[in-house]
C-alpha cells in the first residue's frame, strides 16, 4: 500500500473536482455496457435522501477476460481507492466488493487490513456463472436471492441492495476513476484501459490508451492482419481485424461491434469465423439463466441454426431465420445476453456473409477438423498466477 500512496493513491479531492475529471475523460463503464460513469454516479446522487450503497463488481463471467481478476488479485488498492471516491461522492454508508474469485477476494481482504477505509466494506463471494456479474444479479445475490438478472425497471439506483439506492460499478471502472483522481488536473490520459488479447498461442493482458490504432496493437501482439477477431469478450460480435480502425467505441460502432469488457480473440488460420460463432452461440445457450422466454427459445434456436451452418446442413432459409432472430432478440431479456447473441449473428452475416453461404454449398475444412467438439470453453483464459514478472504490459 505504501507504494500506492507514494504514487498519489488515496488522495482526497472535493466532489466538483472529481466530477469535472470524470466529465473531461468521458469515463465509460468497463464491465461491458460502456455506460457513462458520470451519469450513473449522478443517478445515485439524485436519489432520495437516506442510506445508499455502492457495489464494486469484480465478477468476470466473460471467459476471454482476466482484467477484473487481475485488479482484485494484484492491484486491490486501486479498486478500493475508486470505491472510496464513489462512496464519498454518493454519500454511501455501505459498500461491497462482489466477486467469485477466491484469490481476488483474499487479496482485497489483505488490502483492507493495510488501509482502514472510511466506510464499511463487505466482501461477498458469488457463484462464478456467466450471468452473475450483471448488476441486478449482484444485488439479488447480496440480498440472499439467486444471482440472476431481473427485469428493469427498477434499476439498482432506484431500488438495489435491501431496497436502497445502489450503484454497481465494475472494478476496472473504479480503478480508472482512482487513476483520474491521482493524475494532474486536466490529464485524462490516465484512464487507460486493460485489454485481454488472446490468440491461438495464448493470452496477454495489455494496458492501452484510449483510441489506440488497431494497427499498433496488432503489431505489438503479433496478430494476423488478414484474420477475424471476436470483439468485446463474447458481446462485440465477430469482425475482420483489418476493418477495425481503432479500439474505441465510435470506430467499433461503425462495424456494429463494441469494446465490451475489452477482451478480444484474434482467430488463427485453423479457426473459421462460422465455427467460432457457433461455439460462442452454444456457450450462450448453455450458460444463460434459462428464465426468460427469449433465451429459452431464441438463444437456443440461434445456437442450433449456427451449428447447422457450421456442419454444412443449412440452406438459404436457415440464414434467413438467423437474420429474423437477430432482429427479434435485442432488448427482450432481463439482461443483455440476447443482445450479444443478436450481434454475433448480425456481424457474422454482415462481415462474413460469403463464408456463411459457402458453408451451405461446400465442406469447410477448418470446421470439419474442429468439429462440434470445439467449444467456447476452449477459449477460456486464466489470469496470471503471480505478479512477479509484470502481469500487464503497456502498448501505445
Ligand atoms: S435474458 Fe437470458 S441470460 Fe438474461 S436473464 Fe433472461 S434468461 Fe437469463
Amino acid at each position: 500500500m505504501h507504494a500506492y500512496v507514494a504514487a498519489g493513491g488515496y488522495v482526497t479531492r472535493d466532489d466538483d473536482d472529481v466530477l469535472a475529471r470524470l466529465a473531461a475523460a468521458d469515463l465509460r463503464g468497463r464491465g461491458g455496457a460502456g455506460f457513462p460513469a458520470l451519469r450513473k454516479l449522478e443517478s445515485l446522487r439524485a436519489a432520495a435522501a437516506g442510506e445508499r450503497v455502492v457495489v464494486a463488481n469484480g465478477e468476470e463471467g466473460e471467459p476471454l477476460s482476466v482484467k477484473d481478476r487481475y485488479l482484485l488479485r494484484f492491484r486491490p488498492h486501486r479498486v478500493l481507492d475508486g470505491l472510496e471516491h464513489v462512496a464519498r461522492l454518493t454519500g454511501a454508508s455501505r459498500t461491497y466488493v462482489y466477486a467469485s474469485d477466491a484469490d481476488g477476494l483474499r487479496a482485497v481482504s489483505v488490502a483492507l487490513k493495510e488501509r482502514d477505509p472510511s466506510m464499511p466494506v463487505d466482501l461477498v463471494a458469488c457463484p462464478g456463472t456467466y450471468v452473475a456479474g450483471e448488476e441486478t444479479a449482484a444485488v439479488n445475490w447480496i440480498d440472499r436471492r439467486d444471482a440472476r438478472p431481473t427485469d428493469k425497471p427498477p434499476r439498482p439506483f432506484e431500488q438495489g441492495v435491501d431496497g436502497l439506492p445502489t450503484l454497481v460499478a465494475n472494478v476496472e471502472t473504479l480503478a480508472a476513476l482512482a487513476a483520474l483522481c491521482r493524475a494532474p488536473q486536466g490529464d485524462s490520459s490516465a484512464a487507460t484501459f486493460l485489454a485481454t488479447i488472446s490468440t491461438p498461442d495464448g493470452a496477454r493482458l495489455v494496458e492501452l490508451p484510449s483510441g489506440l490504432p488497431m494497427r499498433v496493437l496488432a503489431e505489438h501482439c503479433g496478430l494476423e492482419p488478414g484474420g477475424a477477431v471476436l470483439m468485446g469478450g463474447f458481446f462485440g460480435g465477430i469482425v475482420p481485424l483489418a476493418a477495425v480502425a481503432a479500439l474505441e467505441p465510435a470506430a467499433l460502432r461503425t462495424l456494429d461491434s463494441s469494446l465490451g469488457c475489452g477482451a478480444l480473440l484474434a482467430l488463427g488460420r485453423g479457426h473459421c469465423p462460422v465455427g467460432v460463432a457457433a461455439a460462442v452461440a452454444a456457450y450462450f445457450a448453455r450458460h444463460n439463466a434459462q428464465q426468460c422466454g427469449v433465451c429459452q427459445h431464441g438463444t437456443t434456436a440461434v445456437s442450433r441454426l449456427l451449428a447447422a451452418v457450421r456442419d454444412g446442413q443449412a440452406d438459404a432459409r436457415t440464414i434467413a431465420e438467423l437474420e429474423r432472430l437477430a432482429a427479434l432478440l435485442p432488448g427482450r431479456g432481463a439482461c443483455a445476453l440476447p443482445d450479444g447473441v443478436a450481434r454475433l449473428v448480425r456481424t457474422l452475416i454482415a462481415h462474413f456473409g460469403e463464408l456463411v453461404r459457402m458453408h451451405a454449398d461446400a465442406d469447410c475444412e477448418a470446421c470439419r477438423e474442429a468439429g462440434a467438439a470445439f467449444g467456447a470453453s476452449d477459449f477460456r483464459v486464466e489470469p496470471p498466477a503471480s505478479d512477479k514478472a509484470r502481469a500487464t504490459e503497456t502498448c501505445a
